[in-house]
């Protein structure tokens, strides 16, 4: 199979490495199974939000029943599983949104940049196009969401990419230390509110960011830096995205990250979660009263988007019984729970290791930023982070890190179970990790 894989199929970023290549044949709850029948623990399932766990029967049968019933039909027209789902998304954010769906977090990302631009045109707001957002995050692979994103070496062979995006420095509350009882006192709030008026506010379409940095080092903001944010943003005129899609669905503890901070967004993208990465899916919320710019309008300026998957009958039935599962086991309250056990576990045996930094996390999402020298905060070198994650592989646990950043600052560890992770699993996860990393040198 590995031959195979080598002469037929290209994987996103490494060069083939037979070594590091898992044949996964089948999964159950947190675990996963190669070819060989070996069994790994997949502590980074939260990267891509397998959120119920693997082997859901129930999801099976939904989508199987949505196939034989209804398998596609494009929302040109509409049906029962957009609706619920759109519904029940409603009822989640607790505000009325209005979702226009696609399948893919990118897709979703781009979406949201779309309605901003149009919105302001609608209002004869012409020269708002450009958007913030910061560096390290991570917002998709498509022109316009790889040019949000600001991880430099996931693009500089690629561009020219979308114009437009702007990049500001994000919160990282272990190397920044900010602490301000007004967010806008935040240097990391300053940050964008300067960029909005050096810009020329007038120019500006709307910021965008993910709760917490994920793929770009699991980076903590303050507790009211989103809340300063969306004040910068409407001072200026701007809306405030929220990108959801690892964050979402009860990732931190909530069922959406920002849920922890206090705000509403204007534009909330969410994808993976929505379905537990069974099917593809993805979906932006939009406020109601942007939505309406749009209502009445011409018919030359509709919302000139259009997907054919997106929102297809099955992945939404799939995703309703994904839902009704996460409330019916709560899960977000679960996750809160574990999480923090978890961190705080963490937090006391590594405390003394010379290599960890800093452990930090909301719910199931969990970093260890190590370093070669606490004072300094110095990364450590990639080959010692790369042999904590082999040496745990070998061991039957699969951890992840942070995603190309900057060379050098791939030297977060990043923990991210399914939701349902039982007690055992946890105590394996841990010693398994503790154990890599007092193996290293
Ligand atoms: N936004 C965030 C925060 C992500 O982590 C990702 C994927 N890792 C995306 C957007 C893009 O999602 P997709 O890979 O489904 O296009």
């Amino acid at each position: 199979m590995l031959k195979k894989d080598e002469q037929y199929v290209w994987h996103s970023m490494k060069p083939y490495n037979p070594e590091a290549t898992l044949v996964v044949k089948k999964a159950k709850g947190s675990w996963i199974t190669d070819n060989r029948g070996k069994t790994y623990l997949d502590a980074m399932a939260g990267l891509y939000c397998v959120n119920v766990g693997y082997g859901r029967h129930e999801l099976a049968e939904a989508a199987y029943e949505q196939l034989n019933n209804l398998a596609y039909y494009p929302l040109t027209q509409t049906h029962e599983p957009a609706i619920k789902l759109a519904e029940k998304l409603n009822e989640m954010l607790d505000d009325e949104y209005v979702v226009f769906f696609s399948n893919s977090g990118s897709e979703a990302n781009e979406t949201a940049f779309k309605v901003a631009r149009q919105y302001h045109q609608q209002k004869g707001e012409h020269s708002r196009y450009k958007f913030i957002s910061r560096y390290r995050a991570y917002h998709g692979n498509t022109a316009g969401s790889l040019a949000a994103t600001g991880q430099a070496q996931r693009k500089y062979k690629y561009e020219p990419l979308a114009p437009g995006f702007i990049h500001v420095a994000p919160p990282d509350s272990y190397r920044m230390n900010e602490n301000a009882n007004d967010p806008k006192e935040l240097e990391s709030v300053k940050s964008i509110d300067r960029a909005m008026t050096w810009e020329l506010s007038e120019t500006v379409a709307g910021v965008i960011m993910e709760p917490i940095i994920t793929g770009g080092g699991v980076l903590m903001p303050p507790n009211n830096y989103m809340s300063g944010v969306k004040e910068v943003c409407e001072k200026h005129g701007a809306l405030f995205i929220v990108d959801e899609v690892i964050c979402g669905f009860g990732r931190t503890g909530e069922a959406f990250g920002f849920m922890n901070y206090g705000v509403k967004p204007d534009i909330i993208s969410m994808a993976k979660g929505i379905t537990s990465a069974y099917l593809p899916l993805s979906a932006t919320a939009v406020r109601r009263e942007i939505y309406e710019a749009f209502i009445g309008s011409e018919e030359y300026e509709y919302f000139r988007h259009v997907n054919t998957f997106g929102g297809n009958p099955t992945a939404c039935a799939l995703a309703l019984k994904n839902l009704e599962i996460m409330e019916k086991e709560k899960l977000f309250d679960r996750s809160k729970e574990v999480g923090n056990r978890l961190l705080n576990e963490l937090q006391s045996i590594l405390q003394d290791h010379p290599y960890v930094g800093d452990v930090r996390g909301k719910g199931l999402l969990i970093g260890l930023e190590l370093v070669s020298d606490k004072e300094t905060k110095e990364p450590l070198e990639s080959r010692l982070v790369n042999q904590v994650i082999s040496i745990c592989k070998e061991n039957g646990l699969i951890i992840g890190k942070n995603g190309a950043t900057v060379a050098g600052y791939n030297n977060v560890i990043i923990l991210s179970p399914p939701l349902t992770i039982g007690k055992e699993d946890i105590e394996f996860l841990i010693k398994t990790l503790v154990d890599a990393l007092q193996k290293i040198k």
